[in-house]
């Protein structure tokens, strides 16, 4: 929806060491931080004025956590000096459990941040191990914990699945560890093997296995059905809320075709028609902000046909859909009348269903979404 209010995500670059199935941005060596954080201060400086006000806020990374709370405070007070942040922003940041304490979570509350995704992964040390992340399920535990004790009142848990030698039943007692601590938002993410993770070169060595189609849809069905039972939204393919207030206002926002702001290296933002991106490393990075020199590699400019595309891909993956009179209105055109046969295909074998002016995916839908943004 592009006369919504914008989202602001800042990438944050740093990992101490790298988990092995990672194909996200990040450099192991913090000893570029100090510099990264005056660089990024003048980037959010450079778009003043460029977008009218932003109402959500998701600092990702690469992992946040790793930032003092006073380099979090020189982002955080930049951002408000020179953009227009609604009242009720929601500022998101990503922390790992392996970083933080009550006093540090005091320290992002008193700072304005109002929401956390902890990424904890597994409540299982062997997953973990296997994923080569460096927190112990205890820690994991023990940071809910102290998120709670500092105040923190809505709170999201990152989970993964389908890793090599985890049971369905495995992944139940992970499920069923996480449910005590009434997270306001559990993203449940697949397990995937992207060419560039280290995992990636262990699967070619045939040591290790992808699931199947048949073991996919078990982990996805049981992840819906343990979670529906625990009285948590379904909202998107990978996310579920405890309540509609909790659904995360910023990645919905992408699922919308909202408009964003991506700051700091490889981050991308996407504008009207327009998408462009950051380059991807630090130094590059680094070499053109401190003289207040956008970073900006390259941009595209999406066709309206693009654009179409997009929406369905976004909108298909939400248990919202898509408003079909939004989108006669945003395109000129009546998607009903325009996919007549493929749509009605898809009603008739339940993967789609039309439901007061939603065009939305049903359950056995949102398994195969990435297959129904190709109608
Ligand atoms: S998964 Fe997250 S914490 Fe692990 S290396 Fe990637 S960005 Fe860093």
């Amino acid at each position: 929806m592009q006369n919504e209010k914008a989202g602001l995500y800042i990438h944050i670059p740093f990992c101490q060491s790298k988990c092995a199935y990672c194909n996200f941005y990040s450099i192991t060596s913090v000893n570029l931080m100090p510099q990264f954080v005056a660089g990024l201060v003048n980037e959010i400086k450079l778009y003043q004025r460029q977008f009218d006000a932003f109402d959500t806020v998701y600092i990702g990374g690469g992992t946040p956590s790793l930032l003092s709370s006073g380099q979090l405070s020189d982002i955080l007070s930049t951002i408000n000096k020179f953009h227009k942040l609604d009242k009720e922003t929601e500022i998101t940041m990503e922390v790992n459990p392996g970083d933080v304490s009550v006093e540090y979570f005091k320290s992002l509350l008193s700072l304005g941040i109002n929401r956390l995704n902890i990424g904890v992964q597994s409540f299982d040390d062997k997953i973990l191990r296997f994923l080569g992340r460096r927190h112990s399920a205890n820690e994991a535990r023990q940071a809910i914990r102290h998120a709670r004790a500092a105040g923190f009142k809505n709170l999201g848990i990152d989970l993964i699945y389908g890793v090599y030698g985890q049971s369905i039943n495995l992944w139940k007692k992970t499920l069923a560890q996480a449910l005590p601590f009434r997270p306001e938002h559990l993203s449940c993410y697949e397990l995937t093997l992207e060419a560039s993770a280290p995992l990636y070169k262990r699967y070619l060595e045939k040591k290790i296995k992808k699931l199947n189609e048949k073991q996919q849809k078990k982990f996805f069905f049981t992840t819906a059905e343990e979670l529906g039972k625990a009285g948590y939204i379904h909202y998107e393919v990978s996310n579920f809320a405890r309540k509609n207030n909790f659904k995360s206002r910023h990645n919905m926002k992408y699922w919308r075709h909202t408009p964003y702001l991506g700051l700091g290296p490889a981050a991308h933002s996407f504008f009207k028609n327009r998408r462009w991106w950051n380059v991807k490393s630090v130094k590059d990075y680094l070499n053109n902000v401190p003289q207040g020199i956008s970073p900006v590699e390259s941009e595209e400019i999406l066709t309206a046909e693009q654009l179409k595309l997009e929406t369905l891909f976004l909108a298909l993956r939400t248990k919202d859909g898509i408003d079909l009179r939004a989108y006669q209105k945003r395109f000129r055109t009546d998607l009903l009348e325009e996919k007549k046969m493929v749509i009605e295909s898809l009603i008739n074998s339940k993967l789609l269903e039309l439901k007061k002016g939603f065009l939305r995916p049903t359950l056995a839908g949102m398994a195969v979404a990435d297959s129904l943004a190709l109608i």
